[in-house]
């Protein structure tokens, strides 16, 4: 980039050229699973790692690459890989610094299937898995053994929403020679400048805000560190992974509105969140722009904004029963897991199972916050609600 611009402007201009002789702002969708080489001596030097010429489908296309540079340059990274799915981006990371007799740390409110894939890691791979306490900050020092290699973090974790000091941590890491991978998704690379604060690697589940619709599983692994994108690439190679062009193209379709769509999905959940703050049937909200949420000072800090997801805590005076009869009697929240759609979800946790030492009572109910007007949604909490008295 030349000349410095506003985030919003950048998504709409980037580096993107378009070829010779058709202008026009998308990018092309180039399919192939074969790339034809002129003549043998090209074939024999053509070097999959080099992205400035292409060898196989898999490896990468103009598409790719494309969605590739501008999803590097929005996190302000210098490299990325694509992988099918958040999750494959996670698996991508592990699978590049994880041997045999190595350990890992992870906070204990980190996403689920991450924290799944950590035990298989133990169970099977001989690594051990531990898991931090996610507000532990510069204590994580005590923690780092001689073979810990890699420490998970999510910021927030993205159902319980505590907030984790993230320079505490990296500079704790750095200290030891540990490598930090950061679950940004939350942010959308929109409201944290995670490489700023010492991260080492940040995952992107672009299923979330960068598609926007609701109908693409994709994700990223975006790093500054050229010896550190080539371990993960060897990583994205030996496991094979690639991604359709025409999702590559959805993603990159949702890029110029992501900060408008992130800025409308946060206005309107503090909205939502202030609404339920000031409800009796709620003893907590867990939205890191709010007090009740652990590590809301570090939020305030560190980033620039807050996404559509929180959840709430009921009063431990109703039951399960009551709360799931609340989630089933919402009509415009509908029932399901992911978020950053237009569409607004609810979600009730068994937290109390999921997370050591969880100190409140009460059931836990995530919101997702759509792009439905704001009024809607606390009507919508509003009359549902009322069935709780009944
Ligand atoms: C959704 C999500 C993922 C995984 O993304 P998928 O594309 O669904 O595999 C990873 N981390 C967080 C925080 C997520 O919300």
């Amino acid at each position: 980039m030349t000349t410095k611009k506003s985030p919003q402007t950048s998504l709409i201009h980037s580096d993107y050229t378009p070829p010779a002789g058709f202008g026009a702002f998308p990018p092309a969708i180039h399919h192939a699973s074969t790339v034809l080489f002129p003549n043998v001596a090209a074939l024999r030097s053509g070097d999959w790692k080099d992205k400035s010429a292409y060898t196989y489908g898999l490896h990468g296309t103009p598409t790719t690459f494309t969605l590739e540079a501008r999803l590097a340059e929005i996190e302000g990274g210098s490299d990325c890989l694509l992988a099918p799915s958040g999750l494959a981006a996670i698996a991508m990371v592990d699978f590049a610094l994880l041997k045999t007799g190595d350990d890992i740390l992870l906070p204990d409110n980190i996403y689920n299937p991450n924290r799944v894939l950590g035990n298989w890691l133990q169970d099977t791979m001989g690594i051990t898995a531990r898991y931090y306490d996610p507000l532990i900050g510069a204590g994580i020092a005590q923690l780092i053994r001689p073979n810990t290699r890699l420490i998970w973090a999510e910021a927030p974790g993205s159902v319980s929403m505590e907030v984790p000091d993230l320079p505490a941590i990296c500079a704790a890491a750095k200290d030891k020679g540990v490598v930090v991978a950061l679950d940004n998704t939350w942010s959308a690379g929109i409201a944290l400048r995670a490489f700023d604060l010492g991260v080492d690697i940040v995952v992107q589940a672009l299923t979330k805000y960068q598609s926007g619709g609701a109908d693409v599983l994709m994700g990223a692994v975006i790093t500054q560190d050229k010896s550190l994108h080539d371990r993960l690439a060897l990583s994205h190679m030996r496991l094979g992974y690639g991604v359709g062009a025409d999702d590559a193209y959805l993603v990159m379709r949702g890029l110029p509105t992501l900060k408008l769509r992130f800025d409308a999905h946060d206005a309107g959940a503090r909205k939502v969140a202030a609404w339920l703050k000031a409800r009796p049937e709620i003893t907590k909200v867990l939205h890191p722009a709010f007090e009740d949420c652990p590590g809301h000072d570090t939020w305030k800090r560190d980033f620039t904004g807050a996404g559509g997801l929180f959840s709430v805590l009921f009063d431990a005076r109703y039951s399960e029963e009551q709360t799931d009869r609340f989630v089933d009697a919402l009509k415009l929240f509908k029932i399901g897991f992911s978020w950053g759609g237009p569409n607004s979800l609810c979600v009730p946790y068994r937290i109390q199972a999921m997370r050591r030492g969880w100190p409140d009572a009460g059931i836990l109910v995530r919101f997702n916050i759509g792009l439905e007007d704001p009024d809607d949604l606390i009507a919508d909490i509003e009359a549902a609600l009322a069935l709780l008295q009944s």
